[in-house]
């Protein structure tokens, strides 16, 4: 594995109190229930639909603190929609011996996320996901751990995310984590979470924001969790604040190295908020980035 750099801020972040709020999510939207199959070297993987989130072009949750026309710009650059931003709630399902693994669940189906109808797709039951990763504690990452009655969405499943996410978690309180608590396992950040997944550390849009790299062979992908949103203004734009990271300095200088480092190795990744099914690859383009979309 690369060597990596784990980012830390020696400067205390100030962060308004609008940017600590919970993530909004201004206009969650139904989407059809896909599973789109592709391999990481001897694995088969899917890419699930959950649901859509779309967001205002108003400066409020991408490019915050920036004028409102440099973001159209961009956009109109892009040859998107300049009036709203469309952003896609996706998760990973990953088969490999001896463990089904599904990376975060969507918002989940008591807001009308359809993501068990997309692993129904992939042809696979709930019952038989033996490990749910969790890049982080948002709602549209652990929504979709409990069922529409409030039980157990994946009861033979062991849930894993980093220690300090499950801190953070447990912080806010609330009834996923009370439902969820016996069945967490926890990871010090960088750490080999099951054989051929190893954890990436990613801090700051959470305190235990983690990436997971899936490895067959020489083949890899990484899941890069929220360190990008918009395929189009967090690559064009690595440097600008959005209001979903908890602390805004430290998620800007995580993902200005983060995408620095995609882009030079080339490494494939799957985006769970890029348009479906989120895989493929950053560019360097002019002083930023853009997207490559490309399954194997
Ligand atoms: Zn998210």
């Amino acid at each position: 594995m690369a060597h990596r750099t784990l980012i830390a801020t020696t400067a205390a972040a100030i962060v308004p109190a609008a940017l600590m709020a919970a993530p909004t999510f201004a206009k969650p939207s139904p989407a059809t229930p896909t599973a789109t199959a592709f391999k990481i070297g001897a694995f088969t993987a899917y890419a699930l639909r959950d649901m859509l989130n779309v967001v205002p072009n108003d400066g409020s949750v991408l490019g915050v603190g920036q004028p409102v026309p440099a973001i159209s710009q961009i956009l109109a650059d892009a040859h998107a929609p300049t009036d709203q931003i469309a952003l896609g709630v996706d998760a990973l399902l990953v088969e490999m011996p001896g463990h089904v693994v599904l990376l975060d669940t969507g918002l989940g189906p008591k807001v009308g996320g359809v993501l068990p109808l997309s692993l129904l797709d992939a042809h696979v039951e709930p019952g038989q996901v033996t490990d749910v990763l969790i890049t982080h504690s948002h709602p549209d990452h652990i929504g979709g751990l409990v069922t529409k009655e409030g039980g157990l969405a994946f009861p033979n499943a062991t849930i894993r995310m980093s220690a300090p996410e499950w801190a953070f978690l447990q912080s806010k309180g609330g009834a996923i984590a009370t439902v969820i608590a016996t069945k967490v396992r926890t990871f010090a950040p960088g750490a080999e979470v099951i054989p051929g997944i190893r954890s990436v550390p990613l801090p700051g849009h959470t305190p235990g924001h983690s990436g997971y790299e899936i490895s067959s062979g020489k083949t890899r992908l990484l899941d890069i969790g929220d360190t990008a949103h918009s395929a189009i203004v967090s690559l064009a734009k690595p440097g600008w604040t959005i209001a979903y990271d908890t602390d805004a300095a430290e998620g800007r200088a995580t993902r200005e190295a983060e995408l620095a480092r995609l882009a030079a190795s080339h490494e494939r990744i799957f985006a769970p908020h890029f348009p479906f099914p989120g895989v493929g690859f950053v560019v360097k383009a002019g002083d930023g980035y853009s997207w490559v979309p490309k399954l194997p």
